[in-house]
């Protein structure tokens, strides 16, 4: 049943029914600050209230399907979205939480049982993971190598062992009494709520240093550059990862450091392009070799030389394939392919007798075009005269 006490949306909020959305989410942002039940300075209940009946207002308006509806029908368009119990604060909470964390923080966070601040500030976190680009070649591809990268990253102080403190002397944080978090019992509609928040002083670890660690100004870690070594696999792709456990930033509160990992990018050399494991390679040669037939040299990977058959009737594009002289399949002892594709050179200067020569073809080949001219006419005359009979 719709509640006959309620204020229509727009003047809860105090804009126009043809107020932008920016104009609705500027005038909730203005009222939730003003009547936030932690924060207001009326009564406790009323501003509840007035919390609530802003929030569902808001729900409602900023919602463009929803606002078409409350348009149309009042509440009754709108009523059926809220469920059962008609509208509800967790709900609205869980679902604008975000939007508003900018201005509401902390109020949000108490206001609606702290549940966004359950995690345990003592526990181990790991350490974050870092990347690292590494360009190969494709005969490191070919052959595989070693590398050896130099990583930046940050690391457990050695002198302290992380504790930040000089010789290793901590006591029992004063501020946190040694439990790592700061606990905050706040009254809301909902009840008592407990906030918990890591403790500043300590950063969640319960204890501090009776004197600095010098090397690492009491943080604990230090910045470090790692040699790293590494196996780049045969047959390795472009845009393939190795993941090298435990190289990567140390962790927290005794946690694992975070892991490494190579990212390698595999550059075209040599003329050699790449298509998986397979290889592909330019070859000029000459027009009388593809009308011919006839062989042709390339160089492989290796940079050994590499004879490949042109068989008669090859067109300029065409392509020859060498077993096997193509790249490592990765994890595997077979290799791809690689691919000839065959181009022609055209030579700028010419001898008198290769002139004579080429005139000659020429003229074989127009003799030839005139003559098939001279049999297409003729069919087609033929063609015709058979087809009127
Ligand atoms: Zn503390
Ligand atoms: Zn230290």
């Amino acid at each position: 049943m719709p509640d006959q006490n309620k204020r229509d949306y727009y003047e809860v909020l105090g804009v126009s029914k043809t107020a932008t959305a920016d104009e609705i989410k500027h005038a909730y942002r203005t009222l939730a600050k003003k009547y936030h039940p932690d924060v207001s300075t009326e009564p406790k209940d009323v501003a509840e209230a007035k919390f609530k009946e802003i929030s569902e207002a808001y729900e409602v308006l900023s919602d463009p399907d929803k606002r078409s509806r409350y348009d149309q029908y009042g509440f009754a368009g709108v009523d059926s979205s809220f469920g059962a119990g008609g509208f509800n604060m967790d709900d609205f909470a869980q679902e604008h939480g975000d939007e508003f964390g900018d201005i509401f923080g902390d109020i949000f966070g108490s206001f609606f049982g702290g549940s966004r601040r359950n995690r345990n500030p003592n526990a181990p976190r790991q350490g974050e993971s870092l990347r690292y680009d590494l360009e190969i070649t494709l005969n490191d591809v070919l052959s595989g190598k070693t590398a050896t990268l130099s990583v930046p990253h940050t690391s457990q102080c050695p002198d302290c062992h992380g504790t930040g403190a000089k010789d290793g002397k901590t006591q029992v944080c004063p501020e946190c009494g040694g439990r790592g978090q700061m606990q905050q019992v706040r009254q809301t509609m909902f009840g008592s709520t407990v906030m918990v928040s890591e403790c500043s002083r300590c950063g969640g670890t319960g204890r501090v240093y009776v004197t600095q660690c010098p090397k690492c100004r009491g943080s604990g870690i230090v910045s470090k550059n790692s040699k790293i070594e590494i196996n780049v696999p045969k047959g390795v792709e472009d845009g393939m990862q190795m993941r090298v456990p435990g190289a990567g930033d140390a962790g927290v509160n005794g946690g694992p450091s975070g892991d490494l990992y190579v990212v390698f990018h595999v550059k075209d050399s040599k003329g050699f392009k790449r298509d998986g494991p397979d290889l592909w390679v330019d070859a000029e040669t000459t027009y009388p070799r593809l009308v011919l037939g006839g062989t042709v040299k390339v160089k492989n990977l290796e940079d050994q030389e590499i004879e490949a058959t042109i068989p008669s009737g090859t067109q300029v594009g065409g392509v020859l394939k060498i077993s096997g002289q193509g790249l490592p399949v990765l994890n595997r002892e077979t290799r791809g392919n690689l691919y000839i594709r065959l181009g022609i050179t055209v030579p700028k200067r010419t001898s008198d007798y290769e002139k004579e020569l080429l005139l000659k073809l020429d003229e074989e080949a127009g003799n030839k075009r005139t003559r098939s001219k001279v049999a297409k006419a003729r069919a087609s005359l033929f063609g015709k005269k058979q087809r009127q009979s």
